[in-house]
């Protein structure tokens, strides 16, 4: 049996210390926003590269909040990719703003900025770039159009934890960068976990009275907050994963290429090809084949997970049913949905997998 994601791996590579984090923070006496959280936000920010990082709840809030720091609402529209998962919207509408869906590049599977440029309004506010499956979306054309236009940037980096574009780190690109630490992203915790990074000392100071009720000295509340903090418990164990992550990226980019080797060349089969510019982290492995049905019951037989990222674009969702928008409203994120398919990755997972799922793959499609 070859599971697509095997969730055991890293506790069971890092167990001393991960029980040694958990004894400290438990012994502690100190849950919620600590030395813990103070010592990650500094780590991973340094990582990224900014000046700031703000532990959140999770990466939904993430999002959420920095449209809410820069006091967007109804009135306003903020672009998104019409090819994302569903929380990308959420984060826009939970505010009262509308989505403005932009659909990706035609062999690709991030925005595309010429589509982008021309889906600008007098009440677009805001762009929310995806860097989907891990692969960076195209930044530098993205901030040339919101300088040109005076629009801000928040990258969703929910997918792409490490990822770089010309040498820069995702987080650091836009004006913010929204990340989720969920425990299937690259970057896990261990329970939901989210942070802002920016460069931005006003938006991350704005960031922190958001995230805990509004206030920054206690029981004193300067506007209407919310509570998304991290925890103590969580942004210990992170700070365990954190020396760990370029490493394990580079496995799923051995992982990745071995895929690419494999799999070439096979008929109805498409595979993912990363931009020049751009250093993917691989959070997942998607190909794509209008023989997707026969391929996942294949795979299936052989004992080998398989999944589909995503099989609904957000805008065919019920939940986004009064928006108004039929199926044919985006061919191109469709038409994605009907055909992609996620092969096994991981940081743990063997190379030689690769083979295995291959074999198969080419002995169905052949
Ligand atoms: C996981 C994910 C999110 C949401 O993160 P949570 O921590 O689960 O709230 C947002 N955007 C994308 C692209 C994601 O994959």
């Amino acid at each position: 049996m070859i599971p697509f994601l095997d969730m055991k791996a890293v506790y069971a590579e890092l167990k001393p210390e991960l029980d040694a984090a958990f004894a400290r923070v438990m012994a502690s006496g100190w849950y919620v926003l600590g030395q813990e959280v103070e010592a990650f936000e500094a780590e991973y920010a340094a990582f990224c590269g900014t000046r700031h990082c703000v532990g959140l709840g999770n990466g939904l809030e993430a999002l959420e909040l920095v449209l809410r720091a820069w006091d967007l609402g109804a009135g306003d529209e903020v672009i998104v990719p019409s090819n994302t998962y569903i929380a990308t919207w959420l984060a826009v509408t939970a505010t009262g703003a509308r989505v403005v869906p932009v659909e990706p590049t035609t062999t690709g599977v991030n925005i595309d900025p010429e589509r982008l440029a021309a889906a600008i309004t007098s009440r677009t506010r805001a762009i929310m770039p995806v860097h989907l499956y891990g692969e960076p979306a195209d930044m530098d054309a993205i901030m040339a159009i919101a300088h040109k236009h005076g629009l801000k940037v928040v990258e969703d980096v929910a997918q792409a934890q490490g990822a770089k574009v010309r040498g820069r780190r995702a987080g650091s690109l836009g004006d913010a960068g929204a990340h989720s630490f969920f425990p299937t992203k690259n970057f896990g915790a261990f329970g939901d976990a989210g942070a802002v990074t920016t460069d931005d000392a006003r938006l991350a100071d704005r960031l922190r009275a958001l995230r805990n009720y509004g206030s920054k000295v206690k029981y004193v509340n300067i506007e209407r907050g919310f509570n998304s903090r991290l925890d103590e418990l969580q942004a210990a164990l992170l700070r365990v994963k954190l020396p760990r992550l370029d490493a394990w990226n580079d496995h799923r980019r051995r992982i990745a290429a071995r895929y690419d080797d494999k799999l070439v060349g096979i008929p109805g089969l498409a595979l993912p090809r990363a931009p020049q510019w751009a250093e993917p982290v691989w959070h997942l492995y998607v190909v794509r084949s209008e023989r997707r049905a026969e391929l996942m019951a294949a795979l299936d037989k052989a004992g080998i997970g398989s999944l589909i990222h995503y099989p609904i674009p957000p805008h065919l969702q019920r939940a986004y049913a009064d928006l108004g928008l039929s199926k044919g409203a985006f061919p191109l994120a469709e038409k994605l949905a009907d055909t992609v398919l996620s092969l096994p990755m991981g940081a743990h997972m063997p190379e030689t997998v690769v083979d295995q799922v291959a074999a198969v793959i080419r002995a169905t499609l052949s």
